[in-house]
């Protein structure tokens, strides 16, 4: 019988996923009847504290990685982009407007504005926006410094005054990205997304129309011509991607570099973060990129979202967003790893806590078993009473152990499902799941056993209890507060706590320390041991063989294809090996210049020699351009027409 999958929505949002996990057969969390830990995926759309990371289990996902806020705030973006612009000396980071964050870039700016307004004149064009806040709030466009007036921290950004238009319409695009895992880093890219259109017509006569200027659905809904029927974009202000494509179509637009060019900067844009994201591969999460094209297709990125509205405006949103969500859930995977979830929690409730597991650990069973059953305490009773009973007593033990009680009730649940329960087989409790496309059929499904699913690490609770895996630093020495505020970021959802705390007008950017990964407890060994394998069961990687050293044989390639999603990251074997390891920014972006190169029309006999070298068997995995309609794959992007 398949087990039931528990959702736990945060202030019982969003309406869409619950309406799309129902459909699918889950159960909402009830923190009334449910165990505080009982649930197989968190949602929340402000940040997660940093103990919710620590102490995950092995069934357990979270829709945000930790550590991201450095692409979705405006003021870090814009310092992490200079950063790896300055780094990598690359024209391809040339994809962001140049930005100033005020007050401190105050001499800069003025320096720019100067010379700018010297060389080009009337044509310079600036927009101010609060660098935490979002949905349009706070926003002005002006051209002379002396309109530029603000009292919080904001970023100041050349105003890309000459945008496509549809029709005198201004527009930006909404793309959906879900960064799967970023040690490996594997990105997917929805092929469906929303193009969303100023309501009233472009003109720079008005810079403080914001009908005209901005394309924040949360301003346009209440304009004078939202419902009108407008020439060509229709009544309300969204269209879905394809419709957009369908538009490029008719243009004539050579549509291959348009969207490789959107897909470099999701890329490029995550390899600014990806090395100092802290490994966590029960967690998922998904961006909205913002993307603005001019006159000339080129792309420009205005932001990331950090938690992209999910709430159903229009029959556009109904189109996109459904499909989108369903889609991510495929992506996740659910499997026989989350089935243990209720197993372990049927078996505990009837028997006894999980801390008997522990008895041949380092942490005493004596002193532990005294404390039967804080585990199950219901939410009522919170998890913070349950630690002030145990803590005083255990804590100099734990600390000394450099371990604590909440992980080490982790070690014996795991070790304790993972001796008494029999093998999943991952074929049943796959049956039906999701549209998966791999390049080639999966291996050794049916050998899958639970010891496979969980990390080859954790063969018993003796041996998970010896090893030294657990954080340098306990949860409660560290300082949640410092994680915590480095998560406010752009939100199209409903204002968080954390951003109203943060809207009164401080920069909170000198507060954010550079917390080392190992003081957080992230280090790749103290969380791998205890969490799943994200590619088992039906999604399980391609297996190919790689050529070179004996030593890397084989490598596991991500589907390049999950509904919606197309893998775009990594993208062949030479970004498939530089993103293993220790990621190589640089090998990344050589490939990323080779790719657009290879797709753009015109190529000189050198390029179109390196393409046939290309083509010629050198890859050993097959990957989608993402963006066209019925994405092509690469290789026959290269073939000469
Ligand atoms: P918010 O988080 O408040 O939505 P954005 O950076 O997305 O902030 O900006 C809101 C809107 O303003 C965008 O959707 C776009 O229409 C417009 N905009 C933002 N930055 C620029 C820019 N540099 N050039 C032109 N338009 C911009």
């Amino acid at each position: 019988m398949a087990a039931t999958l528990v959702f736990r929505l945060h202030d019982r949002g969003p309406e869409l996923l619950r309406e799309v996990l129902l459909e699918r057969g889950w159960e909402e969390y009830d923190e009334g009847e449910q165990e505080e830990e009982d649930w197989n995926l968190y949602w929340r759309g402000s940040a997660f504290h940093s103990s919710q990371y620590h102490n995950l289990l092995p069934w357990q996902r979270l829709n945000h990685h930790p550590k991201t806020a450095g692409i979705t705030r405006k003021d870090f973006l814009a310092r992490n982009l200079r950063r790896m612009r300055v780094a990598s000396g690359s024209a391809l980071y040339d994809f962001s407007p140049t930005g100033f964050i005020l007050p401190s870039d105050y001499t800069r700016f003025l320096a720019e504005y100067n010379q700018l307004h010297l060389t080009s004149g009337e044509s310079v064009y600036w927009i101010c926006k609060p660098v935490d806040l979002s949905r349009g709030r706070g926003i002005f466009i002006f051209k002379d410094i002396k309109d530029l007036v603000y009292d919080c921290s904001v970023i100041v950004q050349r105003y890309i005054s000459d945008p496509l238009l549809i029709s005198g319409y201004k527009f930006d695009l909404r793309i959906y990205v879900c960064v799967k895992s970023f040690h490996p880093l594997t990105v997917y890219i929805h092929q469906e997304g929303l193009v969303r259109f100023a309501t009233e017509k472009y003109n720079l006569s008005s810079l403080h129309n914001l009908y005209a200027h901005l394309t924040n659905t949360s301003i346009n809904k209440f304009g004078p011509f939202y419902k009108a029927e407008k020439e060509r974009v229709g009544p309300g202000c969204k269209w879905t991607l394809s419709k957009f494509r369908h538009f490029l179509n008719s243009q004539e637009v050579s549509q291959l570099v348009f969207w490789q060019r959107i897909n470099n900067i999701v890329t490029l844009t995550l390899l600014t973060i990806a090395p100092t994201v802290p490994p966590c591969p029960n967690c998922v999460e998904l961006f909205g990129f913002d993307i603005l094209i001019d006159v000339r297709l080129k792309p420009w990125l205005l932001e990331v979202n950090y938690s992209p509205a999910l709430t159903l405006d229009c029959q556009t949103d109904i189109t996109v967003k459904k499909g989108l969500i369903s889609d991510l859930v495929d992506l996740m995977n659910y499997t026989s790893i989350d089935s243990l979830r209720e197993r372990a929690y049927l078996k505990h409730r009837h028997k006894q806590p999980c801390f008997h597991a522990t008895q041949s650990s380092r942490v005493p069973i004596p002193a532990l078993s005294k404390f039967k059953g804080p585990k199950f305490k219901k939410k009522r009773s919170g998890i913070q009473s349950s630690q002030t009973q145990i803590l005083p007593l255990l804590k100099p033990l734990l600390q000394s152990e450099k371990i604590n009680q909440r992980q080490s009730r982790q070690y014996a649940l795991v070790a304790d499902c993972q001796r008494r329960l029999p093998p999943v087989d991952l074929d049943k409790t796959n049956a039906g799941r999701g549209r998966i496309i791999n390049t080639s059929a999966a291996r050794n499904q049916n050998s899958q056993s639970l010891h496979l699913i969980l990390s080859p690490h954790s063969r018993t609770n003796v041996s998970v209890a010896k090893r030294q895996t657990c954080p340098a630093l306990a949860p409660w020495l560290i300082d949640d507060r410092s994680l915590h505020v480095s998560e406010v970021t752009n939100h199209d959802e409903a204002e968080t706590e954390a951003e109203m705390e943060l809207s009164g007008g401080t920069d909170v950017s000198a507060q954010i320390p550079d917390i080392p990964q190992r003081e957080l407890g992230f280090g790749s060994s103290a969380v791998s041991w205890k969490l799943p394998s994200i590619y088992s069961g039906s999604q399980r990687p391609v297996t190919i063989p790689l050529k070179g050293t004996r030593a890397v044989k084989e490598q596991h390639v991500p589907p390049l294809r999950v509904g919606g999603f197309i893998r775009t990251f990594p993208f062949n074997t030479a970004t498939l090996k530089a993103s293993q390891h220790k990621l190589d920014v640089k090998v990344i972006i050589q490939e990323l210049h080779k790719l657009t190169a290879h797709l753009a029309p015109g190529q000189s006999d050198k390029t179109k020699q390196r393409r046939e070298e290309h083509t010629d068997g050198a890859e050993d995995f097959e990957s989608l351009l993402w963006g066209p309609k019925d994405p092509p794959l690469l290789s026959q992007c290269f073939r000469p027409t």
